[in-house]
């Protein structure tokens, strides 16, 4: 056992030490790499994965995980759910024939461009065949991976959502379908105008300026992490004393900047404020991509849009924007960045309509995993969905079916974390108010009673916890849908 323990211990600091290789090449591919070096830099990013790769199947790295794994009551409760998590991921590795591996990963490589100009011409039928040998491929690994427990469309989502099943997600989609659609159709059913005050141009230098004041606002360590500029806005982070965000600025979009920096900032303290404890082990970061949308979101939507927020902050906004905004009361500004309309893209919906796009590819991917419905089918079946959950229909394949990157990867079962870290967010929002006004608290100026409450329930376990538990020792209850949908029916009836 402590041979097996050291052992672990010794090749854990060398993926640890190649991680953080692969992370700070693909941030440097993201924000500084001059263009044409981006094959140079994959071709190195592939080799170091590789590394990584092998020492994770080293079959005496596989031999102490399943010794440890034996004499897991042993261990600490971090080591253990550690070794827990890489156990089950070295069986899953071993469960997946090697070739299909390979040949999946090359057809992956190539449909990915090929979906890019399929979604650029409007071309479904070009990305076709690549989409059918991959669905085709995600079945099988659904019978590769199954287990007692978990089978069919299951298998996927748990590879993103460690724990949360059809069952507990179509419990959420289920009440979103009943009460969020009538209500998001009455709600839009007048559409809204931007107003001319916010299409007028936003000097980017300006822009910059306020979003390092929110950054200060919210409490981001800046001795500990950086901020650039990426074409879209992201955060990775290792551990807690390097976690890295990016944003991108449009001109005549002002708004946009400053909530990427509210959500990126979020994902950022996640990363920040984890257990120093953790730093160089596995179980750092956040516990999953639902927990680390929890955290994002809640941030961006809950205080972000938040009129206690914007009553604190707004007149720096107008005061830096004076030729702008001046004129622009802070109703008019609430009204405008809360704005709710019916539109086609995902990545560009608004509070309320947002779970309702991923809902749609919740249903579709169901349907498409238990081969209920074909790729073929996929457009007119994507439409009529469409018009069903938002009463418009998209006039071509690139808003359709064609607009997300996703299924050109393969990822199957991603989605539904959108949502889910959203819904999660109003769950956390309501115990957090049961223990202070929320509101109140950012009359101080700064996030900082927000930021110790998630520090203290969510954000210093990192990884080391499953979602579902964490969650559970945050709000006492297990995921409950009803405070989204309370939340967004009380917010958007005002
Ligand atoms: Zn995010």
């Amino acid at each position: 056992m402590q041979k097996a323990l050291d052992f672990y211990l010794q090749q854990r600091r060398k993926i640890v030490a190649l991680n953080y290789v692969g992370f700070v090449i693909s941030w440097d591919m993201e924000t500084d790499a001059a263009e044409n070096s981006i094959m140079a830099d994959s071709e190195q990013v592939a080799v170091v994965s590789e590394m990584s790769y092998l020492l994770m199947t080293d079959p005496e790295f596989e031999k102490a995980v399943a010794t440890l794994y034996d004499n897991k009551e042993q261990l600490d409760e971090v080591l253990r759910h550690e070794i827990e998590v890489a156990y089950t991921e070295v069986q899953n590795t071993k469960k997946i024939p090697q070739d299909e591996y390979t040949a999946y990963s090359e057809l992956t490589s190539k449909a990915y461009p090929v979906y890019v100009k399929a979604k650029n011409e409007n071309n479904f039928e070009l990305f076709r065949p690549y989409l059918e040998k991959i669905v085709d491929y995600c079945r099988k690994q659904t019978k590769w991976l199954q287990t007692d427990d978990l089978k069919g469309y299951d298998v996927l989502l748990n590879q993103y959502e460690p724990h949360y099943t059809q069952a507990k997600y179509d419990r959420f989609f289920n009440a979103l379908r009943e009460r969020l659609v009538p209500f998001v159709k009455k709600v839009t059913e007048k559409p809204s105008k931007t107003p001319k005050w916010a299409k007028r141009e936003f000097s980017v230098d300006k822009q910059k300026e306020f979003c390092e004041y929110l950054r200060d606002v919210m409490c981001f360590d800046k001795s500990r992490g950086i901020m650039k500029v990426s074409e879209h806005p992201f955060t990775s982070g290792f551990g807690t004393d390097d976690v890295r965000i990016t944003n991108h600025y449009y001109p005549d979009k002002f708004d946009s900047s400053i909530f990427s920096c509210i959500h990126e900032t979020g994902h950022a303290l996640y990363e920040q404020q984890c257990d120093e404890s953790l730093n160089g082990t596995l179980s750092g970061g956040g516990a999953s991509l639902g927990m680390h949308e929890s955290q994002s979101r809640f941030y961006e939507n809950m205080i972000g849009r938040s009129r206690a927020f914007w009553e604190v902050h707004y007149t720096k906004l107008q005061e830096m924007f004076k030729e702008q905004l001046l004129k622009v009361s802070l109703d008019e500004f609430m009204e405008y960045i809360n704005t709710v309309e019916r539109s086609f893209i995902r990545t560009e919906a608004d509070e309320l309509t947002y779970p309702l796009h991923v809902m749609l590819r919740y249903e579709i991917e169901q349907k498409l995993i238990a081969g209920e419905i074909q790729v073929k089918d996929l457009p007119e079946y994507w439409n009529n969905k469409f018009e069903e959950y938002f009463g418009i229909t998209p006039p071509n394949d690139t808003l359709g079916v064609l607009q997300d990157v996703h299924w050109s990867y393969g990822n199957f079962g991603y989605f539904p974390t959108y949502a889910l870290g959203s819904a999660i967010s109003a769950q956390l929002y309501h115990y957090m108010n049961k223990d202070f006004n929320v509101a109140e608290s950012l009359k101080k100026g700064n996030t900082a009673q927000v930021n110790e409450w998630l520090k203290n329930r969510v954000h210093k376990y990192g990884s080391s916890k499953y979602p579902d538990e964490i969650l559970q020792l945050a709000t006492g209850e297990d995921f409950n849908p009803d405070y989204y949908i309370d939340y967004l029916i009380e917010k958007y009836t005002k």
